[in-house]
């Protein structure tokens, strides 16, 4: 085998996988943020591909089929009755070593690690995955037929649970050909795939040779209960979706939604910081470092003049590193906030804005789709947030208090995205304004925001969610508009953009519209404020019941099936299957090494 001719890698991008220390250096002085630190036992592979682009028309989500669901389980149940006939073979794995090349030292070729499957000649159409780059998560992929792989994802660390977030690679592609990708560790028990909602695809060819950056592809797609048990009760879920690829020995990236790495956030600042015009606008500053030793930037916004009579407003976003939307719409609020126009520098000349960008940075370089290091949901930490443990948390409540301190905070926004329903919303909190003041940004924005729903609010304060940033923070230090601001994985229900999946072009419109909203929420005339008011005199939505439960599916609820047992002991990864039925493919998982154990110390 020559390691070192094309084609022996058969489309697979050799890239990833070189990284002698010259090509490493090369790559450092290119750019010198691309190496984080995992916090785990696991190899970095870089350079994923951000490219998207910005004029790419609105993507319609599929109209759901009829007998989707029947015909997806007749599958499920012909791969059980002839489980003896399926190849069942393991094609990738992110920990355990390859039985495929074994015997190879990718050093002597100048490589870090060599792909777990190697194709052996060119009629071989296995397909080559990978997901160790940063926000990878795919654990294992099995060969069931030809074109057919089942995958498993990887939990977040230290739990046994939160699979939703899927992003991985797969190269030596067929074009035209229909291939089947069943990811069978799912665990909500409901699904935007259900209602038209479509994988994103990235295609190494179509970006250079059209490009065309991530789009969203995929038919067939359905999301169901399989008759896999876990461990402590319940079943898994599958995502099922066929594909066909446009081009031969391409290298295709899959993912549920539009990734948003750390390193993007840091060329993101850098690039911030080094503008000219910007420098006087903005400051970037430590907030504190993670648990694997990552920096947590802050920002801070505003024209630095007269500082104490300016009003504070804290917004935060990607504790749930699997929600990368929020990303992209930090991203446009920190742009508009420091642009240009009549707007921004009216909200500069008026507040001074601290942004956390990102809370849960670890999460995002591992790929989790919840979890922090520690293996907690970090928006249920707030009361109590603890400085080793929540790091990120800890130290931004310490800025909110002092923000508190120096002058009137009068709004904090945490920003998310929503896994089950669809459109723009926002959760605040009832109860301490009897003119229910509280309601009124988020109708501002709903006028502000063509994808914006009121209706779809809540200002529910439910128990299981006292930890949260929102409810928290509004009790400890009375902030009346304290909200979480939730944007659908899939598109709108209502409005122009109905039946179109969310792109950037959206995501900027929730941005500015936000950022239109302060204005419109404290210009001193108070004009649209009143108006707000008066509609919530007149619909009676003051003396309305503050909890519609209809709406109370908030940020958590997408685990109220989930075993709180399974929650309070948190275990290595083990996907338990029915081995009779579903074949070896999931059994043997070996424990995912976790952090070294210098790194275990204070957890
Ligand atoms: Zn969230």
């Amino acid at each position: 085998m020559d390691l070192n001719s094309d084609e022996f890698f058969y489309g697979i991008n050799k890239s990833l996988y070189f990284k002698t220390e010259e090509q490493k250096n090369e790559m450092k002085k290119m750019d010198p943020e691309y190496i984080t630190k995992t916090g785990t036992d696991f190899v970095l592979l870089p350079n994923s591909p951000e490219f998207i682009n910005h004029n790419e028309p609105f993507e319609p989500m599929y109209i759901p089929k009829q007998t989707i669901l029947e015909e997806s389980l007749r599958r499920e149940i012909e791969r059980i009755c002839f489980a003896d006939t399926l190849l069942n073979k393991v094609v990738f794995d992110c920990a355990d070593p390859s039985p495929f090349n074994k015997d190879t030292d990718p050093n002597v070729y100048g490589l870090e690690v060599l792909p777990y499957y190697i194709p052996q000649t060119k009629e071989d159409t296995t397909l080559v995955f990978e997901s160790r780059f940063e926000s990878g998560n795919l654990r294992r992929a099995i060969q069931i037929c030809d074109y057919e792989y089942n995958l498993i994802l990887k939990p977040d660390y230290y739990t046994t649970m939160n699979t939703q977030w899927f992003y991985f690679s797969l190269s030596n592609t067929r074009k035209d050909v229909e291939y089947r990708f069943n990811i069978i560790n799912m665990m909500k028990p409901d699904s935007l795939y259900n209602s038209g909602m479509k994988p994103l695809m990235y295609s190494e060819q179509g970006a250079k040779h059209k490009k065309i950056g991530w789009f969203r592809d995929g038919h067939e797609i359905c999301y169901y209960q399989n008759n896999m048990k876990r461990k402590n009760g319940g079943y898994y879920y599958t995502l099922t979706f066929a594909v066909k690829f446009q081009y031969d020995f391409d290298c295709i990236y899959i993912a549920h939604c539009y990734p948003y790495t750390y390193t993007h956030l840091c060329r993101y600042l850098k690039q911030l910081e080094s503008d000219p015009a910007k420098k006087n606008r903005v400051k970037r500053k430590q907030l504190c470092q993670t648990i694997a030793g990552n920096t947590c930037d802050f920002l801070i916004i505003g024209d630095f003049n007269n500082g104490k009579e300016k009003k504070g407003i804290v917004i935060t976003s990607r504790v749930h590193p699997g929600e990368t939307m929020a990303s992209y719409v930090m991203e446009y609020m920190i742009d508009f906030l420091t642009g240009n126009t009549h707007e921004a520098r009216i909200l500069r000349e008026n507040f001074i804005f601290k942004i956390v960008p990102m809370l849960n940075i670890d999460g995002v370089v591992n790929g989790n789709y919840r979890c922090n290091l520690a293996g907690v949901d970090l928006n249920r930490q707030w009361i109590d947030p603890n400085k080793k443990q929540h790091p990120t948390i800890y130290h931004t409540k310490q800025l909110v208090k002092k923000t508190k301190e120096e002058r009137d905070l009068v709004l904090f926004c945490d920003i998310h995205g929503h896994s089950r329903k669809k459109n723009i919303f926002m959760y605040g909190c009832s109860g301490k304004d009897p003119n229910r003041k509280e309601l009124v940004f988020p109708m501002l924005n709903r006028n502000n925001c063509s994808v914006f729903s009121f209706k779809d609010c809540c200002f529910l304060l439910q128990k299981d969610r006292e930890g949260s940033a929102r409810i928290a923070l509004w009790r400890e230090f009375s902030i009346i508009n304290c909200y979480t601001l939730e944007m659908s994985f899939c598109g709108a229900d209502f409005g122009k953009y109905e039946y179109f999946h969310f792109n950037l072009d959206i995501y900027k419109e929730i941005a500015q519209s936000f950022c239109l909203s302060i204005i419109d929420c404290y210009e001193p005339e108070q004009i649209k404020v009143k108006q707000m008011m008066e509609e919530i005199e007149q619909n009676s939505l003051k003396n309305q019941q503050k909890d519609d439960k209809n709406n109370s599916g908030d940020e958590g609820s997408d685990y109220s099936n989930d075993d709180p047992k399974e929650q309070a002991m948190p275990q290595q990864i083990q996907v338990q299957s029915n081995d009779q039925q579903l074949g070896s493919q999931t059994k043997k998982l070996k424990k995912i090494p976790l952090l070294p154990p210098k790194k275990k110390k204070g957890l």
